[in-house]
């Protein structure tokens, strides 16, 4: 994993970083604190090694200033400072540091101290992991999109840029299910996900399971032509897997129906509008026939 040792003495980063390059992980170093913050933006470190008395800005500064970021307010940082003071040990932890090591330190503390918080950080990290993928697609989840719709609004109404939604509801799947048991239609889900993920793989494309048999798409980057030409490709892709439904009244085949739309996002409008509008649309999608898509301006 990747530790940044903050020191403004070089001697003490060497020390550090020769311990923990010998126990396996990548090292990133500041000798002062805005080289901290800017190098901790950077280079995604998993943990802090942060010195307290620095010329400038100080490490509890440089502290306040990275739990102030929302970015950045999760890497867990340790002080090893020369301060020994209950009052300093206290003001650190009070900061939200993990840990403080005091200087002079015993290396094995610091190896066992790092080995701990490390740990703790990477499971940390699989858990937010595990919470964002739905578990029978693989692909995505719901609050990943809700995260990721966010996101993606902010982007674009920071550049004037339009967004698209789509929303890709399975036709007649309950009869699928009912025709040929749950899991065989756990199986056809799992292959609708993957021929969706594939149609949307562009950098700022995005979709996720919203749930059940409904699945949901971001598109960035595209007009109202792109959009339809995207959202028609994902149907027809669905169709061309020629996943046999013969339940279905439709197609011999799993098809699906989708409703999408396009605005230009503003500070003013809300990114859950763009969601209903293509809810809105895939209602009409299916009520036109189903296989099909249906789109408009939200
Ligand atoms: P429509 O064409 O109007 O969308 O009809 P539909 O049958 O697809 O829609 P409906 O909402 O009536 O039924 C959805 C079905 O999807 C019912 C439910 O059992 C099934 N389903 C939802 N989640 C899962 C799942 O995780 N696995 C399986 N096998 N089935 C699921
Ligand atoms: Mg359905
Ligand atoms: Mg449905």
């Amino acid at each position: 994993m990747r530790v940044l040792i903050v020191d403004d003495v070089p001697d003490n980063i060497r020390v550090l970083s020769r311990m923990l390059v010998d126990d396996g992980h990548q090292i990133s170093a500041a000798t002062n604190g805005r080289q901290a913050l800017k190098l901790a933006a950077s280079c995604a470190p998993d943990l802090i090694l942060l010195d307290v008395m620095m010329p400038e800005m100080g490490g509890y500064e440089v502290c306040a200033a990275l739990k102030a970021d929302p970015q950045l307010g999760s890497i867990p940082i340790i002080f090893v400072t020369a301060l020994a003071d209950v009052e300093d040990e206290t003001r650190g932890l009070g900061l939200g540091a993990v840990d403080y090591i005091t200087k002079p330190f015993k290396e094995a503390i610091v190896r066992a101290r790092v080995r701990t918080h490390l740990e703790l950080k990477r499971q940390r990290d699989l858990l937010q992991q595990l919470s964002h993928v739905d578990g029978l697609t693989g692909i995505p989840n719901r609050r990943a999109f809700d995260e990721r719709l966010e996101q993606e609004w902010r982007r674009s109404v920071r550049f004037g840029e339009p967004l698209a939604a789509a929303m890709i509801d399975v036709d007649h799947f309950k009869q699928y299910n009912d025709a040929r048991g749950h899991l065989a239609g756990d199986d056809c889900l799992r292959r609708v996900a993957d021929a969706l993920a594939e149609g949307l793989m562009r950098a700022g494309d995005f979709v996720a399971r919203y749930g059940g048999e409904e699945f949901i798409g971001l598109i960035s980057g595209v007009d109202v032509d792109g959009l339809a030409g995207v959202v028609e490709k994902l149907r027809a892709g669905i169709e061309a897997l020629r996943i046999p439904h013969g339940a279905s009244p439709v197609s011999p085949w799993v098809t699906v129906s989708v409703g999408a739309a396009i605005c230009r996002p503003t500070q003013e409008t809300l990114p859950s509008n763009l969601v209903e509008v293509a809810d809105g649309q895939l209602y009409a999608a299916k009520r036109l026939g189903r296989n099909r898509v249906s789109l408009s301006n939200a």
